[in-house]
């Protein structure tokens, strides 16, 4: 296990809000952060000590940053293979390039996930239309089919509800390689906000309540409304997933809990995730702080809440109207805010979030909620 000590450097690939929030913790603990992405002037690059924009297939690139820091993460996960492995020439990076590879790529990650005999909803690689027909047949109506490669926040996402949608919607992958997914009546969306160190050392949050809209993930919540049961085997499943990959790092799994009280596995996050940012306010140790722990080697740190807390993303859709009513928002004293340093306000970006705590969930979310409307007020 190799330690990296304060005042290090820290590379990290992405330069979005997750890598800003992580470089904050980073720089609380007297580390140096170098950013690397094709983007200048990034959320991440502001608050770094140095930001590098060049192409992740610019391998010369790559390895100038990589020989410039001591360590590498990434905050994104749609970095490529090649990229990881030009930088692994000469550092480590956590969590290793075979986990990026296979959490970047649907089929890939559920592959693993069910022939490691954890739960997923049932699936079907699709490479040729008559996949896809076979797929419907097979898995019924409705579907939903992802592309297998770059998908978030539900984009390359086609819900299908009849056969007869097949040829229409085989036509709108242009060719990319997909994946079908049979469709989950769900209860809720939970997840598990996890870490774990490089002695094997592991650390979570319990369990996250997660509400979408849009598909983009609108509310997080902890602790979630779940029961015991399902609480202890959403972090069994987490820890053991952990350990299948050999992770370092944060590690976020996402969940359908069913009607049944069944948890099926949606998705993986190899970083920090969206559902985790209350952690920055609400526990003694945030999932960025944890991060930082884990891949250089220290201990991890205490998941301890302080209080129950809710988050509220901030879409661009917020600005419609002009700048968003910040005193009013934050009129409530226990609601905190963060933003991103964004320029550009667009539908559906993200670019901001509000947590509250409070003495329970249901009054953190309440506040939550209130805080964001009153952002509109005049
Ligand atoms: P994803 O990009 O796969 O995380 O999907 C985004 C959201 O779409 C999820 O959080 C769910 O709300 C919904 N979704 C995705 N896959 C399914 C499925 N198989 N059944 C029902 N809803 C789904």
């Amino acid at each position: 296990m190799k330690t990296i000590l304060p005042n290090s450097t820290i590379g990290v690939f992405g330069s979005g809000q997750l890598g800003r929030m992580f470089a904050i913790e980073a720089r609380k603990l007297g580390y140096r952060v170098h950013t690397f992405s094709p983007d200048n002037d990034t959320p991440t690059g502001q608050v770094s000590d140095f930001e590098v924009m060049a192409d992740y297939d610019d391998l010369d690139a790559v390895r100038a940053f990589a020989r410039s820091v001591n360590v590498v993460t990434f905050e994104f996960e749609n970095v490529p293979a090649r990229t990881v492995d030009a930088a692994a020439e000469f550092v480590d990076v956590h969590p290793r390039g075979e986990i990026l590879h296979t959490t970047q790529h649907r089929l890939r990650e559920k592959t693993f996930l069910s022939s490691n005999g954890f739960p997923v909803a049932p699936f079907r690689h699709i490479k040729l239309v008559d996949d896809l027909y076979r797929g419907v047949a097979d898995l019924g109506t409705p579907s939903v089919l992802k592309t297998a490669g770059f998908g978030y926040d539900g984009k390359g996402q086609q819900k299908l509800n009849a056969l007869g949608e097949v040829e229409t919607a085989f036509e709108k992958l242009d060719g990319s390689e997909a994946v079908l997914e049979a469709f989950v009546e769900f209860e809720k969306e939970v997840s598990v906000v996890c870490a774990r160190g490089q002695d094997g050392s592991f650390a979570h949050y319990g369990v996250i309540e997660n509400r979408h809209r849009n598909h983009i993930l609108d509310l997080a919540f902890a602790p979630a409304i779940v029961s015991e049961t399902v609480f202890n085997e959403a972090v069994a499943i987490a820890a053991e997933v952990a350990e299948t990959l050999g992770y370092v790092g944060t590690l976020c799994v996402e969940f359908f809990v069913t009607r049944e009280g069944k948890l099926l596995i949606n998705e993986l996050a190899p970083r920090p995730h969206n559902s985790g940012h209350l952690t920055f306010d609400a526990c003694v140790t945030s999932q960025f702080e944890q991060q930082l722990r884990a891949v250089c080697g220290l201990p991890l740190g205490s998941t301890e809440f302080y209080r129950p807390a809710a988050m509220a993303n901030l879409l661009g859709d917020i600005w419609a109207n002009g700048e968003p009513n910040w005193t009013a928002a934050l009129g409530s004293p226990n609601v905190k805010l963060h933003l991103y340093g964004k320029s550009e306000a667009r539908p559906g970006r993200k670019m901001g979030h509000l947590t509250a705590m409070s003495r329970t969930v249901t009054e953190a979310i309440a506040m939550v909620k209130d805080a964001r409307d009153r952002l509109c007020e005049d």
